[in-house]
């Protein structure tokens, strides 16, 4: 037998009906980012260590043990990007930075090398968007609105939003300082990588999953307590406009975000249930310096990152499995070969214009009962009968699934299928005589002799009475 192959550890498969959540997640972050003026940006997903070193920091886990780094042949590294800030400040100072200020947007896969657990994998997705060259609270609330207002249409309202804000250069020394006393007086009881972390990255202390340095940290000093005044302007700003919109959220003094780079506002929203630790689904903040840092004319800015695979996790719950399968809305069942060659171009026909219409297409010969059961295994809405007799007749027969309700439908001949005046069709739609379901509808359309009107109508319908 031939060997059989598995996908790598901590990488995944997202197989259907699973995709479709992170289609639908895609669908709608696409649809609101478009309407908050976000642009699309397609970046690659090698990149060079030194990006990563150099913005994340050296200091943090990610680039400290998360990387997976790719020799090219010159012996240069490089590496499968973790997360895409880095890259889009590459990518804004390389070709955007003249055209000014930018609103950004991307979707797709990270990768770092942690422990495979629920809601943790190599490889994972992530929606972002970056603000680049925007420096007040003003796009620091547009952007917690967006996410605000995404989960709300994706039925996730209980999503909890924490906010806090870390200083910026001039604050944020001090801070660091009263920190890393605190923590050095209490070292002994802290876990082995922050004792390091101490020296290299102290912030991230306060961000530990280790139940002792979590004690710790509670304790530990604040950055609110150390905020500059035009931090704690911008800060109060920006809970202003929070409050302006209605939007609950919590000021969470000692949240901290793992990467170097942040300055002032960082945020996260967190599930309440069911992630288990891996809560965070969204996590972002303020980048006051990294484009400058990364060679480009100094431009605040600010981004957050999705998990993709968390988010579905969460739809998971709310959406059956039922619901993401979405049968045809026509099956076409034939019986015999002339039936099967008028069905095959009336297939076409109907998904050209728009209806996802299916058929037993490579079996000529399967038999009515066994297309029959076909069709209502992939849940299709209905199905559209096509024998001899009806051929002869010119007359088909529509089963609805759901109510078991027959429809007779006449039709002239393939040909005039072709030629449907959709625009005058959708008329036809608005004005009041067809404006509503019932046998009026049918009459009226069987006289007008074309089946694919009164199929286009039909499933109007269908939609309208199942909404
Ligand atoms: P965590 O504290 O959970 O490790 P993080 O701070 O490393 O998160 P970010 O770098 O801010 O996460 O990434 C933003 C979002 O990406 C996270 O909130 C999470 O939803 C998702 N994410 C991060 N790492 C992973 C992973 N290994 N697998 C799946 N999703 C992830
Ligand atoms: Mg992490």
């Amino acid at each position: 037998m031939s060997k059989k192959y598995q996908v790598v550890k901590g990488f995944r498969d997202i197989l259907p009906p699973e995709s479709k959540l992170f289609w639908l997640a895609e669908k709608l972050a696409r649809d609101l980012f478009a309407r908050f003026g976000y642009q699309e940006i397609l970046l690659p997903v090698l990149e060079s260590y030194d990006l990563f070193a150099c913005s994340i920091g050296t200091g943090t886990d990610i680039v400290e043990k998360e990387m997976f780094i790719v020799p090219d042949k010159k012996g240069q590294n490089l590496v499968l990007r973790p997360e895409a800030t880095a890259s889009v400040v590459r990518a804004y100072v390389e070709g955007l930075a003249s055209q000014g200020p930018a609103k950004l947007f991307y979707f797709g896969p990270m990768f770092r090398y942690e422990r495979p657990q629920k809601g943790r994998y190599r490889q994972f997705w992530q929606i972002g968007a970056e603000a680049i060259g925007y420096g007040g609270p003003g796009v620091d609330a547009e952007l917690i609105l967006l996410l605000d207002l995404y989960f709300k249409d994706l039925g996730l309202a209980e999503i909890q939003i924490r906010i806090n804000n870390l200083g910026c250069k001039i604050c944020r020394p001090s801070y660091r300082e009263a920190l890393v006393k605190y923590l050095t007086d209490n070292e002994a009881g802290l876990c082995e990588d922050c004792r390091r972390r101490l020296s290299t990255n102290p912030l991230r202390v306060l961000d530990c999953k280790n139940e002792a340095c979590k004690t710790i940290a509670q304790s530990a000093p604040c950055p609110g307590e150390f905020l500059c005044v035009d931090c704690a302007s911008h800060f109060e700003g920006l809970q202003r406009l929070l409050n302006l919109q209605k939007v609950s959220f919590q000021v969470d003094p000692r949240l901290v975000r793992g990467l170097d780079y942040y300055t002032r506002t960082v945020f996260e929203f967190q599930a309440q249930t069911g992630l288990g630790a891996q809560n965070a689904v969204v996590g972002g903040g303020r980048y006051d310096g990294l484009v400058e840092e990364m060679g480009g004319n100094p431009a605040p800015a600010i981004g957050f990152a999705l998990g993709v695979e968390r988010l579905a996790l969460l739809l998971e719950q709310k959406i059956s499995r039922s619901e993401l399968v979405a049968g045809p809305e026509v099956f076409l069942i034939f019986s015999g070969e002339e039936a099967y060659r008028f069905a095959f171009q009336l297939l076409f026909l109907l998904r050209a214009s728009g209806l996802y219409a299916e058929m037993a297409i490579d079996e000529p010969s399967r038999s009515l009962r066994s297309q029959l059961k076909f069709s209502d295994r992939i849940k299709s809405k209905s199905a559209l009968i096509i024998g001899e007799d009806e051929l002869k007749n010119k007359l088909l027969n529509l089963k609805l699934m759901e109510s078991g309700k027959e429809l007779k439908l006449e039709y002239q001949g393939l040909k005039n299928l072709a030629n449907i005046d959709w625009e005058e069709l959708k008329s036809h739609l608005q004005t009041p005589g067809f404006a509503y379901a019932g046998r009026e509808y049918e009459q009226t359309l069987v006289q007008n002799r074309d089946l694919l009107k009164l199929l286009k109508i039909y499933f109007n319908e269908l939609n309208k009475l199942e909404a």
